[in-house]
């Protein structure tokens, strides 16, 4: 690094988001060819964990959309097979990653995402990433302690 003011630019625009790699694309193998989509857009795994989730914790994790009607249908799906929580790190790293996963709707998402790509459907989506700097706060201590994050 040069100068420190080169330094404090780099430092402030770095970004973490929270990644998870959906039941329908774990169970289809497509953790490496996802992985690779992130790595490709300049985005480091710097946390990654296959885990089980229980359906009261994928309760919690989505209470925003408690009250939605695809609620029971978006907490089952994601406990019907394991999935692989993680931590992107980059340069503007929650709207970069938001990009490479695409439209929610498959249908939607353009050419070259993840969710064009690999997506079923509306609800069997593939990814989930962070909407929002407190939304990836809040999410990537739900899933890993500070031990666990190695930059
Ligand atoms: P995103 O994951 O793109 O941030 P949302 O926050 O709107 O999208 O929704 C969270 C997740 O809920 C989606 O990724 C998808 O798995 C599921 N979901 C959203 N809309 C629907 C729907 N209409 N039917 C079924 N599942 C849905």
């Amino acid at each position: 690094m040069g100068s420190g003011e080169t330094q404090k630019e780099f430092i402030m625009a770095l970004e973490r988001t929270l990644s998870i790699i959906k039941p329908d694309a774990t169970k289809r193998n497509l953790t490496g060819k996802i992985n690779a989509k992130f790595e490709d857009a300049g985005l480091r795994i710097v946390a990654q964990k296959r885990i089980q989730l229980t359906l009261a914790q994928a309760g919690q994790f989505y209470a925003e959309h408690k009250e939605r009607p695809f609620f029971g249908e978006l907490t089952e799906f994601m406990v019907s097979e394991p999935v692989v929580v993680q931590v992107l790190e980059g340069e503007g790293a929650i709207l970069k990653n938001r990009e490479v996963m695409g439209a929610t709707n498959p249908a939607n998402a353009d050419e070259g995402t993840i969710r064009k790509e690999f997506a079923l459907s509306v609800g069997e989506n593939s990814v989930h990433g962070s909407d929002s700097p407190e939304a990836a706060a809040r999410e990537i201590s739900f899933f890993f302690s500070g031990l666990e994050l190695v930059g």
